[in-house]
């Protein structure tokens, strides 16, 4: 049976401050939806999807 390394998290890109972010124990439900390495990093999305969308709809 593989057993896995300790420490071979997975991990993702955060497409708003670009930097990769490893998975965290609070994430273990919801990993496969985790797109942002923080809350500060998806309030700034919402933001920035937010004004484009609105930029797009006059
Ligand atoms: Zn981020």
């Amino acid at each position: 049976m593989a057993r896995m390394r300790k420490g071979q998290l997975p991990t993702k890109t955060c497409p708003i401050c670009g930097r990769p972010f490893e998975w965290r124990k609070k994430w273990a439900r919801d990993w496969e939806r985790v797109i942002y390495c923080s809350e500060r990093c998806q309030r700034e999305a919402r933001r920035r999807r937010v004004a484009s969308t609105s930029a797009q709809s006059s």
